[in-house]
């Protein structure tokens, strides 16, 4: 009988350990967990801070008497793996009581994950009120801390993944909360003319949004931030730190196994250096199958994947190695944000010639109750038509709109794969042609030069430039709100008022969301106009991506009112 000890017990070790059971009934299986915990749902967690989860017991899935029930796996919680002896096969473990012993394997699983980042450059970042969201111990040492000293402001350090989750839910459990970022935008995998949406959503909410700020020095009841030349005090009687998370490493590397750049070095199959030691999870570099190359990706369905291709090895059965593409989501407040492949900025930094579709429709039938615009914005290669990678932003299903795309993506699909795709249809979910058909349109229509667009991030300076806009909305639409300068012909009145369009200027057209623009922009084209670009986005779009940057930088705003319906 063999022996597969696996160390870390959660999403990787977890993963491994049943799938291992399910491929060989007669294997001893020994998982040790450093933790109290194994098998807790990491991703949970933020939600126990609002109540959404109601107690921290509910985080955790399976407890090791479970494991030893239902699966003969032998789970030690509190069981640290402190040293590989490869010579000997076999662990050095340390008890949480200090007693130790060793462990031997045939084979053996790494899991360990990845550890919250605390840099070392914040003054007071080991105070007893500073935290970081790992595991269920750290959520509820939170949670009791808020709660015993009737604590009223949070900051939150990192606008990721964990950052936003934590201050979205001590936001909603009533608390003062401000979101510090290093960076100009929250959210890098998202792009910064799609991540305005979630700004605003965040401040709308009354989360405090501190962007291109450093957390420099944390204080008793307050913290102190670098903006510019500018240092900041906030008050903050608990500070989360959720600044990035570094691969714990050390145990492999101890035992002399390869490290690459991001983390352990595994081949194919997932195994490290030394063939009878394996490694999955947020500790391992993985294959980035858009960059191809190396890459790191903390992410837990690529962990819960990889587990099972370690463990299908170890058993004899090998599974296909297609890399990762990288596919994310989160909810911020009423906003369901997600993203897939490449990000523009990527696309361009890989040197990928790339162009960009991006549209605004509504993500069910107009009539219907809960219809609500759906920010999209697909990446695709010129002039292939290759898809790179999209995201979508909206108050209805942005996950299932980017789960066709990371499908087409990873079947190495393309614009009029997307086009010809046919989704399911009805008016309570969607419309008949989706919102991915649509953009797939959008960028065929761009990459076969039909017109040409201008970006959101470009209206700015046509306006104030007092370039020749065209609005063709309808006259309340417009005077509801419109961009400076523009001018009103609306779409039902555009044939006979052709002749008040110039023909010796530029043409900048736009509607709310680029639809009936595009009608426009035919009619001007059938009748010779030549200099005609059509306002990707639209008004909406130029209200949602201007408005945070008008709000909190005190800016001429470009609108007469904004409109985001
Ligand atoms: P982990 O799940 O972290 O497990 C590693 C375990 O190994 C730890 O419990 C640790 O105690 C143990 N360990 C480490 N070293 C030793 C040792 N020497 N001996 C014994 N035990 C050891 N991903 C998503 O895809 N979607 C989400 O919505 C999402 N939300 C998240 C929210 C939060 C707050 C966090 C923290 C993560 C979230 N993630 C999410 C990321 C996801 O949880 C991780 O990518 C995934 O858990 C990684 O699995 P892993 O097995 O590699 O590491």
């Amino acid at each position: 009988m063999r022996k597969i000890v696996v160390i870390g017990g959660v999403a990787g070790g977890a993963s491994a350990a049943a799938r291992l059971r399910r491929l060989d009934e007669q294997a001893q299986i020994v998982v040790l967990e450093r933790g109290e915990h194994v098998s807790f749902s990491n991703c949970c967690l933020p939600y126990y801070l609002s109540g959404t989860v109601p107690t921290s017991e509910a985080l955790v899935m399976m407890t090791p008497k479970a494991f030893q029930e239902r699966h003969n796996i032998e789970v030690r919680v509190n069981s640290e793996a402190v040293e590989i002896l490869r010579e000997e096969k076999a662990v050095l473990v340390r008890e949480a009581g200090g007693r130790e012993y060793k462990e031997s394997y045939d084979k053996l699983v790494l899991a360990p994950g990845a550890r919250p980042v605390v840099p070392r450059s914040i003054r007071g970042a080991d105070a007893p009120h500073v935290f970081t969201v790992r595991n269920v111990g750290d959520v509820r040492r939170l949670k009791d801390h808020v709660t015993l000293h009737k604590v009223r402001n949070v900051v939150v350090a990192g606008g990721g993944f964990v950052g936003i989750e934590v201050a979205e839910n001590l936001r909603s459990a009533g608390l003062e909360v401000s979101l510090v970022e290093g960076a100009e935008q929250i959210m890098a995998p998202f792009d910064y003319d799609m991540v305005q949406i979630l700004h605003k959503e965040l401040i709308d909410n009354g989360v405090g949004l501190y962007l291109s700020s450093m957390l420099t020095a944390i204080n008793g009841d307050s913290v102190e931030l670098r903006r510019g030349e500018e240092t900041l005090t906030l008050p903050a009687q608990a500070v989360v730190l959720a600044v990035g998370v570094a691969p714990e490493t050390e145990l492999a590397s101890k035992a002399g196994l390869e490290l690459g750049s991001r983390g352990i070095k595994v081949d194919h199959n997932y195994r490290t250096t030394d063939p009878d030691i394996y490694a999955v999870g947020d500790a391992v570099e993985y294959f980035d199958r858009m960059n191809r190359r190396s890459g790191a990706l903390a992410l837990a369905g690529p962990a819960q994947r990889q587990a099972r291709a370690a463990a299908d090895h170890i058993c004899g059965k090998f599974s296909g190695n297609r890399g990762y593409i990288g596919s994310s989501c989160l909810r911020v407040f009423a906003q369901n944000a997600a993203c897939t492949g490449m990000n523009e900025k990527a696309a361009k930094a890989a040197g990928i010639p790339c162009e960009v579709a991006y549209v605004l429709p509504a993500d069910k039938v107009g009539i219907m109750p809960e219809s609500h615009y759906m920010a999209f914005k697909l990446i695709f290669e010129v002039p292939t038509g290759r898809i790179l990678g999209a995201q979508a932003i909206g108050k209805g299903d942005a996950v299932r709109r980017i789960d066709v795309i990371a499908t087409l993506i990873t079947m190495n699909g393309t614009l009029e794969d997307l086009k010809e795709l046919e989704l399911c249809y009805s008016p309570v979910y969607g419309t008949a042609k989706d919102v991915v058909n649509m953009a797939a349109l959008v960028g065929l229509n761009l990459l076969n030069g039909e017109y040409e667009q201008v970006r959101l991030d470009q209206v700015r300076a046509l306006v104030e430039s007092g370039a020749y806009i065209v609005d063709v909305r309808e006259k309340a639409e417009y005077d509801a709100g419109h961009l400076k300068n523009a001018v009103n012909i609306p779409l039902s009145q555009f044939r006979e008022r052709l002749a008040e369009v110039p023909r010796d200027v530029p043409v900048y057209l736009h509607c709310r969301t680029s639809q009936r623009s595009y009608y426009a922009l035919c009619q001007l084209r059938g009748n010779g106009y030549r200099n005609v670009k059509n306002i990707s986005g639209s008004f909406l779009g130029v209200c949602l991506y201007e408005y945070y940057n008008d709000q909190t930088q005190g800016r001429t705003p470009i609108v007469t009112a904004y409109n985001f319906k």
